[in-house]
């Protein structure tokens, strides 16, 4: 099992969204998670794959000027250590180390630009929680993304997709 690293930005862009990054190889292969990552193995949660980022972008923690929508805030939801198991074409398992998330997780292709990801379950799985409403921080600073938006308002007419 490859030892990498991972990291879930929390991320107010034209819809807040999260993104996560799992290190493979030499870059961080990334998903956009509009609702983020789910501890509970019955949710099913969209991840729409988007370009490798370097693995410097996992360490941004602040607020990306100019965006069109959205303040740009960025908070590190979480980071850790990941273990890639197996991947395949349209399909990668892991675990994760993290502060908030740990265990088991998959990420399966179910369309062109349409992955699903799912929590393993095993003994670090909790059927019925919220994570992200548990724990909404920065691991890095304890911030909400909100504390980060202020004085970065959001354009006009643009609300937080689900
Ligand atoms: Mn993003």
């Amino acid at each position: 099992m490859a030892a990498s690293r991972f990291v879930v930005q929390l991320h107010d862009a034209t819809a807040l969204h999260f993104d996560l990054r799992i290190q493979v190889g030499g870059v961080l292969r990334s998903w956009a998670v509009p609702k983020g990552p789910s501890l509970d193995p019955g949710v099913r949660r969209l991840a729409v794959p988007v370009p490798d980022h370097d693995l410097a972008a996992g360490d941004f923690e602040g607020v990306h000027e100019g965006q069109p929508r959205g303040s740009g805030a960025v908070i590190i939801w979480d980071e850790g250590s990941a273990g890639i198991i197996r991947d395949e074409p349209g399909h990668l398992s892991f675990t994760l180390r993290g502060h908030k998330l740990t265990g088991g997780f998959g990420l399966t292709r179910t369309g062109e630009r349409r992955w699903i990801l799912v929590k393993v379950r095993d003994e670090h799985a909790r059927p019925g929680s919220d994570i992200v409403a548990e724990q909404p921080a920065s691991v890095r600073s304890g911030r909400i993304w909100q504390e980060l938006a202020d004085g970065h308002p959001r354009a006009a007419g643009t609300e937080p997709a689900e």
